[in-house]
C-alpha cells in the first residue's frame, strides 16, 4: 500500500497486518460491561486474535462476504494551518455493534499497521503512547466526560516500532458512537467536492446523531435558543434570525457546536488538555478523542501545555474553549453553502454543479451570520456547563450571584498563585467539615492541607490568610445550599464528583517504566481498577502504593511535556 489521495470518497477497504504472538496486556470491564460482551469471551485466543487483527469476525474468507475493515479519509488544520489530506494512518476500523440498550459503536483498532493514509509513516503504535491511551479514555469516561474509549490493549511482542529509539509495538482496540471528526468536512470543503460534503452533512444528522427530529429545534425570530435546550439553562442573550427560518443544516452545525461546548467545559472544570486540538482531532460528537501528548493538570497554571512542541502555547489549558471555538468555525465554513440556503428545507436547489460562484458567495455571506450566533450559544452553553460542574464540585446546589468571581475565580487564583495542585484541592475540600472552619486560627490550619505534606508550615501567614478567608466564604455559601444538617450528604456528594485519582502525567510515567522495562503485569490491573472507580477511598489493593499514586506529585515530576512521536 503506497501513500494515496482519495477523492470522492471518505474510507477505504484495507485489513490489519498480521501480529505475530500477541499478548493481551489488559482489558477494560468498564467498556466489557458497555458493549454488552461477555467477560468469558475476553479470555478466549478469539479474543485475543481479533483484536490483534489477525482474525476478522465479519469477513468470511471464503465466500468473500461480510463486512471488511476500513480506514477513514479526513483533513486537517494543524497548528492552525491547513494540512491536507490526513487520514487514518494507523487505525482500521473492524465493523460496528450494537449494545443491548441499542447503543452503536464502530470498532477500531489503532497500531494495526499501514493504509492509504500512513503517508510515509509505519502505521504502528508504540506501547508507551497506547498504554496512556488506553488508561485516559476510560477513565475520561468513568469521571462522565464524553469520550472515544478502549476496551483493549495489546502487546505486539515481535515487533520493535523505530521511534527516538527502537521500542515495543502495541494496539489498541478503540470504539466510539462515532469517529468522523471537523476535519472529515474539512477534506470535501477545501476540494470543493459540494456533493460528498452534503452527504457527510446529512450522514452525520441521519446516522450519527439518530435524525433530523434529534437535532435542537430551529430558532425562529428574536428566539432565544435556551429555550430549546434539553435541559434548563439561564437565558443566553442570543436572538434567533430575523426572518425565514434556520435550516436543518444550521441545526446541525449548533448540536455540534453544543456537544462540543459542554466537552470543552467539562476538560476545563477538571483540569484535562489534549495537547494537540487540530480539526483533525475534534469529534463531531463532542467526544475526547485522539490522545498523543494529552496530561491533566498538577498545579493551576494556566498557560501550562503538555505538548513539548507547542511552542506558542496554542493547545494550552487556557486556550482551549477558544481553540474548540476556532474549530468549530471552519466547520462552519465547510457547511456554510449549506446553512446558508435558507430556502431550501427538504431538498432542491444545493446540487454538485447547481450554484454560481456569485451565488455560493451569496450563501456563505448569509452564513457568517449563523455562526456568529452559534458563536454566542457556543460561550453560553459552556459558561452554563462549566458552572454547573464547578458549582457541584465545591460541594454547591447552586451558582448565586457573586459565586462565580468570589468562589470560583479566587479558587483558581490562589491556586495558581501558590502553585497548589489542581485536583487535591477539591477532593481535600471534601473533607472538610464545617465546623472545623470556625475561628480564624481553625481556617488557617486548614488551609495548611491545601499545600504539599510537609510545606504547609513554611507558607508565609499571608497566604494562609488569603485561603482561610475563602474558607469562611465558602463554608458561609455551603451552609446557606445545604442548612446546617446536610453535612454528611454534602460530603458524600463531594466525594462523587472530585475524584481521589488522577492518571497524571507522572503515574502514567511509572506506569508504563514498570510495564515495558520491568515487565510487570499487575500493575496495569492495579492502576485500572482506580482509574475505573476514581471516585473510591481505597481500591482493596497495596494501599501504601494506592495512597502514593492519589498523593504529591513528586518532586520535579510535575508539569510534564510530551513529544508527538507516539
Ligand atoms: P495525530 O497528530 O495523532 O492527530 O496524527 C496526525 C496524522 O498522522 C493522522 O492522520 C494520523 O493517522 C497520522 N499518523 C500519526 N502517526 C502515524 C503512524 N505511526 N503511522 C501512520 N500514520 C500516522
Ligand atoms: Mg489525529
Ligand atoms: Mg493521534
Amino acid at each position: 500500500l503506497g501513500p494515496r489521495m482519495i477523492k470522492e470518497a471518505l474510507f477505504t477497504y484495507v485489513r490489519p497486518e498480521i501480529t505475530h504472538s500477541p499478548e493481551l496486556l489488559a482489558v477494560s470491564d468498564r467498556a466489557v460491561q458497555d458493549l454488552g460482551l461477555d467477560p468469558k469471551e475476553t479470555e478466549t485466543e478469539e479474543f485475543n486474535q481479533v483484536f490483534a487483527g489477525n482474525k476478522l469476525l465479519t469477513w468470511d474468507e471464503e465466500t468473500k462476504e461480510g463486512i471488511y475493515p476500513w480506514a477513514q479519509c479526513y483533513g486537517g488544520y494543524q497548528f492552525g494551518q491547513w494540512a491536507g489530506q490526513l487520514g487514518d494512518g494507523r487505525a482500521i476500523s473492524l465493523f460496528e455493534t450494537t449494545n443491548p440498550e441499542g447503543v452503536r459503536y464502530e470498532i477500531q483498532l489503532k497500531g494495526a499497521g499501514r493504509t492509504p493514509y500512513s503517508r510515509f509513516a509505519d502505521g504502528k503504535a508504540v506501547l508507551r503512547s497506547s498504554i496512556r491511551e488506553f488508561v485516559v479514555s476510560e477513565y475520561l469516561n468513568a469521571i462522565g466526560i464524553p469520550t472515544t474509549r478502549a476496551l483493549a490493549l495489546t502487546l505486539a511482542r515481535k515487533s520493535r516500532v523505530m521511534r527516538e529509539r527502537m521500542e515495543p509495538g502495541a494496539i489498541v482496540t478503540r470504539f466510539a458512537q462515532s469517529w468522523v471528526r471537523l476535519g472529515t468536512f474539512d477534506l470535501p470543503r477545501m476540494r470543493g467536492d459540494r456533493a460528498t460534503l452534503r452527504k457527510l452533512a446529512d450522514y452525520t444528522a441521519e446516522s450519527i446523531y439518530g435524525g433530523w427530529d434529534k437535532l435542537p429545534s430551529a430558532l425562529t425570530a428574536g428566539q432565544d435558543p435556551s429555550t430549546t435546550l434539553p435541559t434548563s439553562i439561564p437565558k443566553l442573550d442570543v436572538q434567533g434570525p430575523a426572518g425565514s427560518e434556520e435550516n436543518r443544516y444550521v441545526r446541525l452545525y449548533r448540536a455540534i457546536v453544543r456537544a462540543n461546548a459542554r466537552t470543552v467545559a467539562a476538560w476545563q472544570a477538571y483540569g484535562f488538555m489534549n495537547g494537540v486540538l487540530n480539526t483533525d482531532n475534534t469529534s463531531i460528537l463532542g467526544l475526547s478523542m485522539d490522545y498523543g501528548p494529552f496530561a491533566f493538570l498538577d498545579t493551576f497554571d494556566p498557560t501550562y501545555t503538555p505538548n513539548h512542541d507547542d511552542h506558542m502555547l496554542r493547545y494550552s489549558y487556557r486556550n482551549q474553549p477558544t481553540i474548540i471555538w476556532w474549530n468549530l468555525v471552519r466547520l462552519g465554513e465547510a457547511l456554510g453553502e449549506l446553512m446558508g440556503a435558507a430556502d431550501f428545507v427538504d431538498d432542491a436547489v444545493f446540487v454538485a454543479s447547481g450554484v454560481t460562484e456569485a451565488q455560493a458567495d451569496g450563501l456563505v455571506k448569509r452564513a457568517e451570520g449563523i455562526i456568529d450566533r452559534a458563536g454566542d450559544e457556543y460561550k453560553a452553553v459552556f459558561m452554563a456547563h462549566y458552572k454547573s460542574l464547578m458549582t457541584a464540585r465545591l460541594g454547591l446546589k447552586q451558582c448565586k450571584d457573586g459565586d462565580f468571581e468570589e468562589l470560583y475565580s479566587e479558587l483558581l487564583d490562589f491556586l495558581e498563585a501558590h502553585e497548589l495542585d489542581f485536583h487535591h484541592a477539591f477532593r481535600r475540600l471534601g473533607y472538610v467539615r464545617l465546623e472545623e472552619l470556625e475561628t480564624e486560627q481553625a481556617r488557617r490550619d486548614v488551609a495548611g492541607r491545601f499545600f504539599r505534606s510537609g510545606e504547609a508550615p513554611r507558607q508565609e501567614d499571608a497566604s494562609r490568610e488569603r485561603i482561610a478567608k475563602w474558607l469562611d466564604k465558602w463554608a458561609a455559601r455551603v451552609r446557606e445550599d445545604w442548612g446546617s444538617a446536610g453535612e454528611e450528604e454534602r460530603m458524600a456528594a463531594m466525594a462523587k464528583t472530585n475524584p481521589k485519582f488522577v492518571p497524571r502525567s507522572w503515574v502514567l510515567d511509572e506506569l508504563i517504566d514498570r510495564v515495558e522495562k520491568k515487565n510487570e503485569r499487575d500493575v496495569l490491573k492495579d492502576i485500572m481498577k482506580m482509574n475505573l472507580s476514581p471516585f473510591e477511598e481505597k481500591w482493596g489493593g497495596n494501599e501504601g502504593e494506592e495512597e502514593r499514586f492519589c498523593g504529591d506529585v513528586p518532586k520535579y515530576k510535575g508539569m510534564m511535556q510530551c513529544s508527538c512521536s507516539s
